[in-house]
């Protein structure tokens, strides 16, 4: 069924039955039968994950299961920094953006997404300078309670009990997630003259940026979980510069590549 029909036609009856038309216009528009565009859409929906039920055995809040715990805080901290939940009609979608000038990032960001949610594999979507790395789940918001309307730096965000275990059992890679996702590691440089001669010194450190005071807070609290010391550059700003703390942050965090 809908062999015969050439791509954009499918994918212009999937636009206008997801726009609100129903299947029976849509098919009565496009003089295609009812049962083809019924065909399309439903397989669309399943390539999607938006089935009814569909997908709920791979999401560890519904079917307590083991979760593979480093990649979910790794996530956690990818989605708490730059990551968007998206409510849809039967559905929700999860983006990390990740900036094209670091492609491990790419990777690790959808290592992470299929590990949380095994049975299917994230998209990536070319943007301009960056790639979002998209997953649509009905479950999302189980995986992730601190989905809610508007920007996260305009409500409040904590942890549930269970979430915070899981950072307490695996605080570095909620740290990593936050700084791949926020943060930075750059290098700042002086010159000193010593015995005549002038050296090149330099000091690298990390920053993390983010506007929601609750997210700083949960930053800054794992910190001083692991014992990297850190200080508030500015509003927006943490920063981790003293020698030992850095040199714990690139044993365990590094810089982006
Ligand atoms: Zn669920």
């Amino acid at each position: 069924m809908g062999i015969s029909h050439p791509p954009e036609v499918r994918h212009r009856a999937i636009a206008l039955v997801r726009s609100g038309h129903t299947n029976r216009e849509v098919a009565h528009e496009l003089g295609i039968s009812h049962g083809t565009i019924g065909y399309w859409v439903h397989m669309d929906r399943a390539r999607l994950g938006e089935l009814p039920g569909r997908g709920s055995k791979n999401c560890f809040r519904c079917h307590p299961r083991p979760v593979a715990r480093e990649a979910y805080t790794y996530l956690l901290g990818l989605y708490l920094g730059d990551g968007h939940i998206v409510k849809h009609a039967r559905s929700y979608s999860l983006s990390i953006y990740c900036g094209d000038a670091w492609p491990g990032l790419i990777e690790d960001a959808q290592y992470a997404v299929d590990t949380v949610l095994p049975g299917a594999q994230a998209n990536r979507v070319q943007r301009q300078g960056c790639t979002e790395v998209k997953r649509y789940s009905q479950h999302w918001p189980c995986m992730f309670p601190q989905h809610g309307p508007g920007m996260k730096h305009t409500r409040k965000i904590e942890l549930a009990d269970w979430q915070a275990e899981l950072v307490q059992e695996e605080p570095w890679p909620f740290v990593r997630g936050l700084i791949h996702s926020d943060g930075c590691r750059h290098t700042n440089w002086t010159t000193r003259k010593v015995g005549g001669e002038i050296k090149r010194y330099e000091y690298p450190r990390y920053m993390f940026c983010n506007v929601s005071t609750d997210i700083k807070r949960l930053f800054t609290d794992t910190l001083d979980q692991v014992g990297v010391e850190w200080r508030v550059a500015n509003s927006k700003n943490i920063s981790i510069a003293k020698r030992d703390s850095v040199a714990l942050m690139d044993l365990h965090v590094g810089p982006k590549y």
